[in-house]
């Protein structure tokens, strides 16, 4: 990694619900994503979920005890200091209770009202507690002061096998809706490098062979890579587009042009200038053998033009990686039907030695302000709905987002193996 990225902290708070249970998956989503949690949890909560449990997922104490002998200062003052974000999750009735009136009879009720950022709370309980003049009262409450987000109760099944509104919103949903609240900002002291647009191979002064890309699809990667917080250096081949807040962009003309400037980014031979490198740019296969210095004059009975191949800079970059970094993302446009599409993507994963292949069919992505396309890993295929550019970009970048975590963890153990 070019810098060590601060990991967002979150300080999960369980209060005693059955629903306790998904507390677990919602830490283990937000870890994968290179959040610190810091759990703690009610009285109640511990006979629904063993705090070893979460201990062991976080890799943190689970605090509980507002008086505990051993933590220096005032621990409900400390842990919402530290908090980007306080997530109640599950949320009983009795805790939003205390949200609304503003008791703080134990550590997570304290560690709430403290908090300086943004506090969710996921409500989970029985439909007739949740649809009780009581808790409905509370919500407004809750809700008018605006200091707390809730995320559902989402209509369903509840622990009793009553069916109706009560049951807690899905643990991704949370995720999502932290992420929401922590701007998302996942890729800080990364450096993603992004090409977009075609090539323009030129013949001579007035003539060139290019494509039909228009850059949407790199640019909106580029655009949401520097929101979630990288640094993210953007070359562009010839297009028409603004260039998005933050980004460091280079315009280009030909492959060799793309080749030197991706180089440049990469920090060279060694490729320890960069974490990412997202290659969406729809590099010419072939350029003209021989550019004229001067327009090629019509003659008739026709004109032969020979084409010699341009490097594949994506596999270049492929074949001399020796180790995870940079995290190599490519893209296969195709023609042939969906299925083929996949078994053709998998090929070139192998051939290039890239670690995603985004495949899409040219139908769905040229020039359009959406695509739907497959993602493809060297374990799964994931087919995703057809989604406007900007979102199938943060979904890429989820990915690039994981492979980052998996690698600091990585470098952690062995670092921790190394000072032994
Ligand atoms: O083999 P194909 O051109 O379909 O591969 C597409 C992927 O390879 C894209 O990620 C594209 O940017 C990259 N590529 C490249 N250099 C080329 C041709 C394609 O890096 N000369």
């Amino acid at each position: 990694m070019s810098a060590s990225p601060k990991r967002p902290v979150v300080v999960l708070g369980i209060s005693g619900s059955i629903a306790a249970y998904k507390a677990v998956e919602l830490a283990r989503l937000l870890i994968k994503r290179g959040v610190r949690v810091r759990p703690m949890m009610t009285k109640a909560a511990r006979r629904f979920v063993g705090p070893a449990t979460l201990a062991g997922i976080c890799g943190e104490p689970v605090h509980g005890d507002m008086f505990a002998e051993t933590i220096a200062g005032e621990l409900h003052v400390e842990l919402a200091a530290g908090a980007d974000v306080v997530a109640l999750v599950p949320a009983t009735a009795d805790l939003l209770a205390a949200l609304a009136q503003g008791r703080v009879g134990d550590l997570v009720r304290a560690t709430a009202l403290c908090a300086r950022g943004p506090v969710l709370a996921a409500p989970a309980m029985h439909p007739r507690m949740w649809s009780h003049p009581a808790t409905q009262r509370n919500i407004r409450a809750i809700e008018a002061d605006g200091r707390v987000q809730l995320v559902g109760p989402v209509d369903g099944e509840v622990a009793s096998g009553d069916h109706g509104l009560g049951r807690m919103a899905e643990p991704a949903a949370i995720a999502d809706a932290i992420f929401g609240l922590l701007g998302g900002r996942d890729l800080v002291g990364t450096h993603v490098v992004v090409t977009a647009g075609p090539t323009v191979e030129d013949l001579d002064p007035a003539r060139y062979l290019s494509n039909r890309s228009s850059g949407k699809m790199g640019f909106a990667i580029a655009e949401r890579a520097a929101a979630r917080g990288a640094r993210v250096s953007l070359i562009a081949g010839p297009v028409s587009l603004p260039t998005p807040p933050a980004v460091q962009r280079v315009d280009v003309r030909s492959a060799l042009q793309m080749k030197e400037a991706m180089w440049g980014a990469l920090g060279g031979e060694a490729l320890d200038g960069a974490d990412a490198l997202v290659m969406v740019a729809a590099v010419a296969d072939y350029r003209p053998k021989q550019t004229h210095g001067t327009k090629i004059k019509r003659r008739g009975g026709g004109i032969q033009i020979d084409l010699i191949d341009n490097p594949d800079l994506v596999a270049e970059v492929g074949a001399a990686r020796s180790g995870a970094r940079p995290y190599l993302v490519g893209f296969a446009l195709e023609t042939a039907d969906d299925e083929a599409i996949v078994d053709i993507a998998s090929a070139k994963l192998a051939a290039k030695k890239v670690d995603l292949v985004v495949a899409n069919h040219a139908d769905d992505a040229f020039d359009k302000d959406t695509n739907r396309a497959t993602l493809v890993t060297a374990t799964e295929a994931d087919a995703l709905a057809r989604l406007p550019k900007r979102q199938l970009a943060d979904r890429i970048l989820d990915r690039v987002a994981t492979a980052f975590n998996a690698a600091r963890k990585s470098d952690h153990a062995e670092h921790s193996r190394g000072s032994r």
